[in-house]
C-alpha cells in the first residue's frame, strides 16, 4: 500500500500543552537559541517585507521566508479593538513546508508562539544592546505579550524587577497576579510611564493603539538606557517621540520591512541602520558606549516565525503531541485527482503517515 503524506497539526491548545511541559522561560530560552541560530545564517535565507493589508480596525499580514530546505509563512493580525469583543489584539497560525517537494510538514497555531518568538527576540537584542549588569525594566503596555516579555527579560538578561504601567490598571493587576511567585522577580505596578522609567536600564513599550502614540517622549529618556520598542508595527503606529530615533543608536530586524513599519517610519528612509544578524553574528558591535541610547526597532520578522515553528515541530515530534491530517490532497496515482477525489471519504485501508512526518 502506498503511504500517504500526512501534515502535523497542532492547535491552539496542544502549542500551550508543549510550552507548559516546557516551562515558559525554558521555552523562550530555547526559541532564542533558534533565532540566533537562524538569524546567523541569514544570508542563506530568501527575504521579503510582510504583505500587510490593511483595513479601518487593523492589518492582516503575510509572513513568508525560506532557506534551500523549508518554507515557512505566518498569517497574522493586527486589531488593537479586537479587547472589546473578547478577542485578542494578536491572533496566528503558520506552516512549515519542505522545499524540495513543497509538502506542508506542519500547521499549527502561532498566536502564542507570535508573544514567545518577539520576547526571545527582545531579549537577545537586549543581550547585545543594553548595559551590563541591566536589573530593571520598565514595562509600558501590559496586555498579551507582557509576561511573556517579562520572563524573557528576567531569564535571558538577569532583570529583577519590573516597573508596570498601562493606562488599564486591570491589566497591570493581572500581569503582576501572573508573574506572583516567579523566584528572583519583583513586579511593581506604577501609575505613570514617567514613574515606570525612572532608574530603569531598559524600557520596553509594548501598547497597542491603531495611531502615532507618543509613549515615550525625549525627556523621558535618561543616558544609556535601552529602549525595546515592539508596539510600534504598522504604517501610522508608531510609540515613541521622533526625537528619541535620531539621538539614538537603532538595531532593526530586516530594513526594508522597518523602514515601512516601525518606529523608523518617521526618519529619512536613508537613516543609517544595524540590523540584528550583523550584532549577533559578531561583524557589528552591540553597545559601543555607557551613555549610549539603543534603540531596538522591532516590528517581528518572518525569520523569528520560521525559527519558532523550527522548535514547534521538534518539540511535537519529541513530545508526541498533536495530530495528522491528510491536509492536501496527495491521490495514490498523483494524475488522477479526479479519481481520488471519487473515492475521497470513503473507509480507507490503514494509512500510514510518511515516516520522516511521524
Ligand atoms: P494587547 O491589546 O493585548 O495589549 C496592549 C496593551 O497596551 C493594553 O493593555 C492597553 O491597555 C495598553 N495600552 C494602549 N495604549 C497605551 C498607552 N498609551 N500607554 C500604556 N498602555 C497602553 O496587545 P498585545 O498582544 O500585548 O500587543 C501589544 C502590541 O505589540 C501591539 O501593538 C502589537 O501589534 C505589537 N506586537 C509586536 C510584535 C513584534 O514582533 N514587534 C509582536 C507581537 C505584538
Amino acid at each position: 500500500m502506498k503511504e500517504i503524506a500526512m501534515t502535523r497539526f497542532l492547535d491552539a491548545a496542544d502549542v500551550a500543552a508543549l510550552v507548559r511541559a516546557t516551562g515558559v522561560a525554558n521555552t523562550i530560552a530555547q526559541m532564542a537559541h533558534h533565532i540566533r541560530q537562524d538569524f546567523v545564517r541569514w544570508e542563506a535565507f530568501d527575504k521579503s517585507a510582510r504583505l500587510a493589508t490593511h483595513s479601518v480596525d487593523g492589518v492582516i499580514e503575510l509572513m513568508p521566508v525560506s532557506d534551500a530546505v523549508q518554507y515557512a509563512f505566518k498569517y497574522v493580525n493586527g486589531h488593537p479593538r479586537n479587547a472589546q469583543n473578547a478577542m485578542p489584539t494578536v491572533m496566528a497560525f503558520g506552516v512549515l513546508a519542505e522545499v524540495a517537494s513543497g509538502f506542508p510538514l506542519l500547521l499549527c497555531d502561532l498566536t502564542l508562539a507570535t508573544a514567545l518568538r518577539t520576547a526571545a527576540t527582545s531579549a537577545l537584542a537586549a543581550q547585545v544592546m543594553a548595559r551590563p549588569g541591566a536589573a530593571t525594566l520598565a514595562l509600558i503596555g501590559n496586555g498579551a505579550q507582557a509576561e511573556f516579555q517579562a520572563l524573557a527579560f528576567h531569564a535571558m538578561v538577569g532583570i529583577r524587577e519590573i516597573r508596570a504601567y498601562d493606562i488599564d490598571p486591570a491589566a497591570t493587576a493581572r500581569l503582576a497576579r501572573n508573574l506572583q511567585g516567579v523566584p528572583g522577580l519583583k513586579v511593581a505596578a506604577v501609575d505613570s510611564v514617567r514613574t515606570a522609567v525612572q532608574g530603569a536600564d531598559i524600557i520596553s513599550t509594548i501598547t497597542a493603539d491603531k495611531t502615532r502614540a507618543t509613549i515615550l517622549t525625549p525627556d523621558l529618556v535618561a543616558p544609556g538606557v535601552h529602549i525595546n520598542a515592539v508596539g510600534g508595527d504598522c504604517p501610522g503606529k508608531t510609540e515613541l517621540h521622533p526625537q528619541i530615533l535620531r539621538q539614538a543608536r537603532i538595531v532593526v530586524e530586516y530594513a526594508p520591512q522597518t523602514r515601512i513599519e516601525g518606529e523608523i517610519q518617521q526618519l529619512p528612509a536613508d537613516t543609517p541602520v544595524t540590523e540584528l544578524w550583523e550584532i549577533l553574528s559578531g561583524r557589528v558591535a552591540g553597545r559601543t558606549e555607557t551613555g549610549q541610547v539603543t534603540v531596538f526597532d522591532s516590528v517581528g520578522f518572518a525569520l523569528e516565525d520560521y525559527s519558532a515553528l523550527r522548535w514547534l515541530h521538534a518539540a511535537a515530534h519529541a513530545q508526541h503531541r498533536g495530530s495528522h491530517v491528510e491536509l492536501v490532497a496527495t491521490p495514490p496515482d498523483p494524475r488522477n485527482l479526479y479519481g481520488w477525489m471519487m473515492d475521497a471519504g470513503a473507509p480507507q485501508p490503514v494509512r500510514e503517515p510518511l515516516a520522516a512526518l511521524a
